[in-house]
């Protein structure tokens, strides 16, 4: 099929416009090389569920803010890079094709394009859709940087069956202003690492890969075989922005809640599936979906030590990996984190006496 590698049968975009570092972070091979994410996207509802739950507070302005802003970079730099070594860019609708066919590749949607008014208005409808605010923020990002004005989005319906609808609008400077400054000074990241993987000979993208996802491009439907977890791949500043501002409206008791909400969420989801798995592979699948690369780790009497380098988002990794060790385990802990601030974090699990 048209855009499917034969010889591993993962999407050809995605080995070729990515590199696999030997970090543990996925980076795209083309300026401004922006580092993705292959994301669980059960777990980020469960997440975002949690959040406005327990906050009692609606988050999805603030999703929609952050995927605005990473995607308008995104696409803005593509167009940038197709004038510097092409000329002339195509015409607009031309570019609404590129990038929506780049949205089944990456499992975000199966997106058809219903009225468009250049510089005014589109309305296009999506088919599996992966979450609706974030989708929203993409596509405004995309009309954005291509039509040079500010939208504001509206929508009907839902994940399965989606229309929406972007048109000229003003935003809220004050958030949209700090959110930029949080998705340009992106994640802090350390160089080091020494991970190898095998590459598909016809596309680039780690032969690990393929085993780990069953790729459906013509439905953007990404599933991670193990679990069956629908995954989508997409860019890691946006959501990272999105979080530190909560951290910072909220404090400790966003971190506490992001924290137990992974837990939860790891426990139940590797319960699970851990006949048919190990906790070592477990966390050697972590570096190739972009999550850090865990290390270090060091077992005393009953107690845990663990780092995470390069984690996408040091709460979302930390409380993952407690989860984790809890289901293979059988065991409870009490978790001790430390953040370096500056590209990895510690982890110290102390079993609890039962
Ligand atoms: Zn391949």
């Amino acid at each position: 099929m048209k855009g499917i590698c034969s010889k591993c049968g993962m999407p050809t975009n995605i080995g070729r416009t990515n590199v696999w570092q030997p970090n543990g972070v996925i980076v795209g091979k083309y300026p401004p090389h922006l580092r993705g994410t292959i994301y669980d996207l059960d777990e980020l509802k469960y997440l975002f569920d949690s959040i406005a739950r327990q906050t009692g507070l609606d988050i999805s302005r603030l999703i929609i803010e952050g995927k605005r802003k990473d995607a308008l970079r995104f696409i803005s730099s593509m167009l940038e890079h197709f004038k510097e070594t092409g000329g002339s860019l195509p015409p607009a609708i031309n570019i609404y094709e590129i990038v929506f066919n780049l949205c089944k590749v990456w499992g975000l949607g199966a997106i058809e394009i219903l009225n468009y008014q250049e510089g005014e208005t589109i309305t296009i409808s999506a088919k599996n859709a992966y979450y609706v605010p974030m989708f929203a923020g993409d596509a405004s990002g995309v009309f954005e940087s291509i039509e040079g004005c500010r939208v504001v989005p509206e929508w009907k319906g839902d994940e399965s069956k989606l229309t929406l609808t972007l048109k000229r609008g003003e935003g809220e400077p004050e958030l949209e202003q700090r959110i930029e400054a949080e998705v340009e000074k992106g994640i802090p990241s350390k160089e080091e690492g020494d991970l190898w993987y095998q590459l598909c000979g016809e596309c680039g993208a780690p032969l690990e890969l393929s085993r780990l996802l069953s790729w459906d491009m013509e439905n953007a439907i990404i599933i991670e075989k193990l679990t069956g977890n629908r995954t989508f791949f997409h860019n890691t500043n946006g959501l990272f922005a999105v979080v530190k501002l909560l951290v910072d409206e909220l404090g400790e008791d966003i971190e506490r809640i992001i924290l137990s909400s992974e837990r939860a969420f790891a426990k139940n989801l590797y319960t699970k599936v851990k006949e048919n798995t190990s906790l070592d592979a477990e966390l050697n699948k972590f570096p190739l979906r972009s999550w850090g690369r865990p290390s270090q780790l060091k077992k005393e009497g009953g107690a845990f030590f663990i780092h995470v380098d390069n984690p996408y988002l040091d709460h979302i990794v930390a409380g993952r990996i407690w989860g984790l060790f809890e289901a293979f385990k059988e065991q409870e802990y009490i978790f001790g984190f430390e953040s370096s601030g500056s590209g990895y974090i510690k982890i110290e699990l102390d079993p609890i006496a039962s």
